[in-house]
């Protein structure tokens, strides 16, 4: 990918400022050839990866190198946008939201620096990959378990500060955090919670310390550089016991959410509990062309074959307890005779014991797996997703309102339909994948207009989304508009008054700092 230079400096500045962070980390740690720019670019991009180029990368090895690169930022006033280890796929990988931002790649930070087996945490660097993690446990038999999210290519950390949710009950991984330290945007060193109090024991254990919290204040946020962070680990499960079934009917919705969320609220269900429709099922099986070869959504009547030939229902419940296996026999009971109120349909009983093998396609398991990324060779070509992801009440009426409305904008926009709830105890994540083809034009463009319809009509209807990609962030953060945009015009506030030259990660989220706001879309 061609240079693309951060906004108002000339090649010479830029220059210069490579040379000064190579002073820092060494050259070798700084990368700005046309293959490093390229390395870096959004390979899932909704459109050409060009959309949002990097100018450069650098990769510091310490807290210390981190709080030196953000100094010589400020003085040679280059944006950065930091990474963990930058697998966001389907939100805009590696890539930054303002083009010619240098990526701060924290990979190199992968230090595990503790796992506590009593209390049940871990604190680690932002370059830990949920492998790394669960091989650190499994090697050192530690009785810990974690929750990974669908595809567990990334880090702990980065997952955890984006919102990314799992399908245990520690599902909720920002929720999890305990605990951080920041490198601010003018490179002074924070840590939040307890851990302001030097040497404090309880950093990793309460989340609210003395005064404000600030752990939220770094999510989804440019407002700090997150070098370590405490997380909660759930103890490890001697067994599990997975009920699993098919909802033939698309409206079964209703009644599947009516009676999960009470079971959730009173405990019975400790999971965040994923609810899948079928096309989550069949593109583990195998590529688009395998089951139709049309170019528009697959025809309802050959859904309805498909689903005939594979066994499967309009939606997927797949419900696992954990622990105890007197407990979890009797939460199996009480789920049984809920569901059947409601079905004649029974579960499908799956134990497991601890030394059994894993079962790789089933994050709700509790071990990391990138098979859930088989759906990118949906499509064929280089395929991609996009997740469309409101969160509303999990209550029938709210579920039905918001699955009939995108069900519909998805038909007209002629693509296939692939929707799951994760259900909370106060609320769902209604994930909506749509698929396609980078190499196929027409497609990109039915995608693009769907999403811009999807994100409309949704705050019509009074819901949001929790998280989106690059190029939606600006018209995602203006459907928060109470008040005309209080809370954005605060978010600003903050951020000039912390980034006074902008340099941490414009634009994330729709937050411009003042130096570069005339490039909000
Ligand atoms: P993953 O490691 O899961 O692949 P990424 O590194 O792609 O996740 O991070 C996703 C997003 O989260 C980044 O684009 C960035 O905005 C934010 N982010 C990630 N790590 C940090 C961090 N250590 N400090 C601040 N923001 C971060």
């Amino acid at each position: 990918m061609e240079l693309t230079l951060p906004p108002g400096r000339s090649d010479a500045q830029f220059q210069a400022a490579l040379r000064a962070f190579e002073g820092v980390v060494g050259a070798e740690w700084v990368f700005d050839t046309d293959l490093d720019r390229t390395t870096y670019s959004d390979i899932y991009a909704v459109g050409p990866e060009t959309a949002h180029p990097p100018s450069a990368a650098v990769a510091p090895a310490s807290v210390e190198e981190v709080q030196a690169i953000v100094r010589l930022a400020n003085q040679h006033r280059i944006p950065l946008w930091p990474i963990s280890r930058g697998k966001n796929l389907g939100y805009g990988t590696a890539a930054p939201r303002l083009a010619g931002s240098v990526v701060l790649d924290l990979g190199r930070m992968r230090r595990i620096l503790e796992v506590n087996p009593d209390l049940g945490y871990c604190v680690v660097e932002p370059g830990v990959s949920y492998f790394d993690l669960y091989e650190h446990i499994q090697a050192n038999q530690i009785p810990l378990m974690l929750s990974v999210p669908g595809n567990a290519w990334g880090s702990v950390l980065g997952n955890a500060l984006e919102r990314g949710i799992g399908y245990t009950p520690m599902g909720n991984h920002t929720r999890q955090l305990c605990g951080m330290e920041v490198v601010m945007p003018d490179g002074d060193l924070v840590r939040t919670g307890m851990g302001a109090m030097d040497g404090n024991h309880a950093w990793h254990c309460f989340p609210y310390a003395f005064g404000p919290g600030l752990d939220q204040l770094f999510c989804q946020s440019n407002l700090g550089i997150v070098t370590k962070a405490g997380l909660w680990l759930m103890p490890e499960a001697e067994t599990q016991l997975a009920l699993s079934m098919q909802a033939s009917e698309e409206d079964d919705i209703a009644w599947i959410v009516d009676t999960i969320a009470p079971l959730k609220r009173a405990g019975v269900i400790s999971q965040n509990q994923f609810v899948s429709s079928w096309l989550g099922r069949l593109v583990l099986m195998g590529q688009r062309s395998d089951f139709y070869d049309g170019p528009g959504a697959i025809p309802e009547p050959r859904v309805r074959e498909l689903l005939r030939q594979h066994d499967l229902g309009f939606w997927y419940v797949n419900i696992r307890l954990y622990g105890d296996d007197r407990i979890t026999r009797a939460q199996a009971d009480v789920i049984k005779e809920a569901f059947a109120r409601h079905t004649r349909s029974t579960f499908v009983e799956e134990p497991w014991r601890k030394g059994d093998p894993f079962l790789a396609v089933d994050p709700s398991f509790g071990a990391p797996s990138a098979v859930p990324l088989a759906m990118g060779a949906w499509t064929g070509g280089r395929g991609a997703h996009l997740g469309f992801s409101p969160v509303v009440p999990p209550t029938s009426a709210h579920v039905m309102r918001q699955f009939r409305r995108s069900r519909q904008r998805i038909a007209e926009h002629d693509l296939d339909f692939y929707a799951s709830f994760t259900i909370g105890d106060r609320h769902a994540n209604n994930m909506n994948m749509l698929m396609f083809d980078r190499d196929d034009p027409a497609q990109i463009a039915k995608v693009r207009r769907a999403f811009d319809a999807l994100i409309a009509d949704a705050r019509e209807a009074g819901y949001g989304e929790y998280r989106t990609h690059l190029d939606w962030m600006d018209p995602v953060a203006r459907t928060f508009d109470y008040n005309d945009h209080a809370q954005m015009r605060l978010f600003e506030r903050i951020k000039d008054a912390l980034d006074p030259n902008g340099i941490v990660a414009p634009g994330k989220q729709g937050v411009w700092p003042a130096a570069y706001r005339e490039h909000r879309a």
